[in-house]
């Protein structure tokens, strides 16, 4: 088995159409796929195994706000056409559109024109930061994404607009109506200390979650031992992912990240009974 539960295709902030993420995945022999675009689930209608052996997990990573912090909780084996997830979809979605019309508005009084035209040429459905950053590149007003967040995009930026997300609860329960396991997405990306990161936990099981990532890209041995060990104390399932954005970022890829240590492969995500019923 090689699985990769977490990937974005041009439909929120990745750089290719879903069929070239199956195709990637096939040619990685991987053999289970979820694609998990922000907010949207627009992809998984697309797309098909392509007469192969890989299986098509549904799925979504869907931002939340959580004491003023912004979590993203990534819902696998949904149906993407239960009415809650798709009015909760719609409605991160809008907040997305507002979100650009606002910082559009930041970067006009700054003399900078013509980001809504940039973005309505893509093919994209879910606005994230991703593409305003790409855009400041294409305007050469910043030289790298990096630099994007750090001086215009995050927190501090110049044209920083802060985002009404749904709540973590809301994110979760809606992910449980529709069917699916809400899984904490990159544990380790939030800048947040180890204490707020077991109150996060809690938080999440509470709310009826019942996994975290203990492994994607780019995740360092500390970290990863951590995750594990944190699957174990708090009874989660273990998923993994990529969380693979664009072939020519060449330090990642579908199916790339270290792999799960066989303690931890006992907390498996494939091991969860919907998985289970899902596969028959
Ligand atoms: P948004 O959902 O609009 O807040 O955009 C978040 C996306 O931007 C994430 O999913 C990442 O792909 C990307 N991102 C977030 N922070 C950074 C960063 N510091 N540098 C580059 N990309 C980032
Ligand atoms: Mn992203
Ligand atoms: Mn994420
Ligand atoms: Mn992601």
């Amino acid at each position: 088995m090689k699985v990769d539960l977490h990937c974005h295709s041009h439909f929120s902030d990745g750089k290719h159409a879903p069929e070239f993420l199956i195709q990637r995945a096939i040619q990685n022999q991987v053999t289970h796929l979820a694609i998990t675009d922000h907010d949207c689930t627009a992809a998984l209608s697309q797309v098909s195994d392509q007469g192969s052996e890989l299986k098509l997990i549904n799925g979504v990573e869907i931002s939340c706000d959580w004491k003023d912090m912004e979590i993203h909780i990534v819902g696998l084996l949904i149906d993407p056409e239960t009415e809650d997830l798709r009015s909760l979809l719609a409605s991160q979605q809008r907040q997305r559109r507002s979100r650009v019309r606002a910082i559009d508005e930041k970067l006009q009084s700054l003399g900078e024109h013509g980001l809504l035209p940039y973005l309505h040429a893509l093919p994209c459905i879910s606005y994230t930061r991703s593409h305003i950053a790409d855009f400041l590149i294409t305007q050469g007003i910043c030289h790298s994404r990096q630099k994007a967040f750090k001086t215009h995009l995050g927190r501090r930026g110049k044209i920083y607009v802060k985002s009404a997300w749904c709540s973590l609860e809301q994110a979760i329960s809606t992910i449980n109506k529709a069917g699916g396991i809400a899984v904490i997405a990159h544990p380790g990306r939030y800048s947040m200390t180890k204490r707020k990161l077991d109150t996060l936990i809690d938080d999440v099981i509470s709310s009826g979650g019942e996994a975290l990532e203990a492994t994607y890209a780019n995740i360092d041995h500390r970290t990863k031992k951590y995750l594990s060990d944190l699957c174990r104390t708090k009874k989660l399932y273990a998923s993994v992912g990529s969380d693979f954005h664009d072939a020519a970022a060449h330090w990642t890829d579908i199916g790339r990240y270290p792999p799960l240590d066989q303690l931890t492969q006992k907390n498996a995500i494939w091991l969860h009974p919907k998985w289970h019923s899902a596969m028959k």
